[in-house]
């Protein structure tokens, strides 16, 4: 972690959120356009999706010269990367925000825009909760990195391993201590974010197979937010992207694609679906899709997930030698971290799995409360004196269902990837979910969009040397 220097750091962090105010004005809502003609927009390949997917493969094809539209449902752009303002005006991420020097596309996406990047603080003793006899937790995880790399290392096409579901799975390692099976299901729901008696085994370990850093996941942070870069992506496509707009159905014809929104249609001779596969299934298709596309979008479950910011006027936990970093045995699938930079300071508290799903059932100020009274036991009265919280539940978030990220439940549909893969014609699937690196991250997203744009100019090249 202290290999890599600290940047020098920038010139403070209104400049994105200014940025992207400034921007919005550019965008056209669907308002704006109401207006306008009743004929449909015409384009080359419309994108369903404002998120790091879809701004990704909209700003490839517009370098491509196609005449691009995207459609994004929510006011604003970067999906699940979001900003959330505290009331002096900083900004802080509610949704993706971490990343580390082996995601190497967010790291140039950040070269490029000019963001600088700052090393997350995790030097320090690491808390257990409860408390654990000293170099037990590090023992621990190190026999669930064991687990980890024997579950990659599975041979997926023996068919005794198709119908497992992860904890079917981890029953069957008898050899492994109770404590260490204990800290490998808090693994799970802490980042695929659902219990182990759903998740698919196959997936789980064909997914874990694709996250190679060698580099610590938080690694590191924009100074500033994540969302930043999703703003200055979305500042190139200009009024080609249409915020406010989600669609709602799709009819597809050899020759062309019609989205239906609520005020206008759009035709296109492409269309790239780039949500998660969730929130596609949800779309009206015409005509249907056939069998095994339905199957191949039936076979995930959303994540369940929350996080906190919590935000303090010193990182107090430093000076009493401390990383920030909170691991929680009971209830699993909690962990806190260290968020500071630059001039802002504070905490991270991520609940991840069956714990969001309970907590989301309750009233917010009741979770807040709890989640205080928690980091209070965990670090002293200090955790107590924050300045202001902020708590996104993303569970039932009507536009990603769930976070971090969608996982396969269904053990009937070990191909309900390379389905949606495979796309449909004149229609193709892209997200992170989908990625064949990094998938459940922003840098999934990133190589997600990247694929899906090179697809669809090849196919518009093939068509004009015909
Ligand atoms: C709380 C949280 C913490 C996370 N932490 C990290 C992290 O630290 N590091 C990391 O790398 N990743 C993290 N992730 C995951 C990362 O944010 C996602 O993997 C990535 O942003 C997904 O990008 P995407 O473009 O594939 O999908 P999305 O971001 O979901 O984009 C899809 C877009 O489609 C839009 N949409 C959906 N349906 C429709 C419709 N019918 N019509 C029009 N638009 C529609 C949505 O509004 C959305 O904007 C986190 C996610 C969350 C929520």
């Amino acid at each position: 972690m202290t290999a890599c220097p600290r940047n020098p750091p920038h010139g403070g962090f209104f400049i994105g959120a200014v940025h992207f105010q400034k921007n919005l004005s550019v965008f056209a809502t669907m308002s704006q356009l109401e207006n306008q003609t009743e004929e449909p927009i015409e384009c080359d390949v419309a994108i369903v999706g404002a998120g790091f997917t879809g701004l990704t493969a909209a700003t490839e094809l517009k370098k491509a010269g196609l005449d691009i539209v995207v459609l994004e449902a929510r006011d604003t752009v970067g999906g699940r990367v979001e900003a959330h303002a505290f009331a002096d005006g900083i900004e802080v991420d509610a949704g993706g925000q971490f990343f580390c020097r082996d995601m190497v596309h967010v790291v140039s996406l950040a070269e490029t825009y000019g963001r600088p990047v700052v090393m997350s603080h995790a030097t320090g003793e690491v808390i257990s909760q409860p408390p654990l006899p000293k170099g037990k937790a590090e023992e621990l995880w190190e026999s669930v990195d064991g687990l980890r790399d024997r579950m990659i290392a599975t041979d997926l096409a023996d068919p005794a391993v198709s119908n497992l579901t992860v904890a079917g799975w981890l029953q069957e390692q008898t050899d492994v201590p109770d404590d260490v099976a204990q800290s490998f299901r808090r693994m799970v729901k802490g980042l695929w974010c659902r219990s182990p008696e759903e998740i698919s085994f196959a997936y789980l370990a064909s997914n874990d197979r694709r996250v190679t850093n060698k580099y610590p996941e938080l690694e590191m942070i924009i100074d500033g937010t994540m969302h930043m870069l999703a703003a200055d992506m979305a500042a190139g496509l200009g009024d080609r992207l249409i915020i406010g707009s989600p669609v709602t159905a799709i009819t597809t014809s050899p020759e062309s694609v019609t989205l239906t929104t609520q005020k206008r249609l759009v035709r296109a001779r492409q269309v790239l679906l780039a949500v998660p596969p969730i929130m596609a299934r949800r779309l009206s298709f015409s005509p249907a899709l056939p069998d095994r596309f339905t199957r191949a979008l039936d076979a995930w479950s959303a994540g369940m997930a929350m996080k906190f910011n919590i935000r303090y006027a010193e990182p107090f936990w430093r000076k009493q030698g401390l990383s920030g970093l909170v691991m929680w045995r009971d209830p699993q699938g909690i962990f806190a971290c260290d968020a500071s930079h630059g001039d802002y300071c504070g905490l991270i508290i991520f609940v991840g799995g069956p714990q969001a799903g309970i907590w989301h059932e309750r009233p917010a100020d009741e979770i807040r409360r709890e989640i205080v009274s928690r980091l209070v036991a965990a670090l002293g009265e200090e955790a107590g004196r924050f300045t202001e919280i902020h708590l996104r539940d993303w569970v039932d978030d009507p536009w990603s269902d769930g976070a971090y990220s969608d996982v396969i439940t269904d053990l009937g549909s070990p191909d309900a990837e390379a389905v949606l893969l495979e796309g449909l014609g004149n229609l193709h699937f892209a997200a992170s979910e989908l990625s064949p690196s990094f998938p459940g991250y922003v840098e999934g997203a990133i190589v997600a969009g990247k694929i899906a744009a090179e697809k669809i100019t090849h196919a518009f090249q093939a068509k004009t040397e015909r």
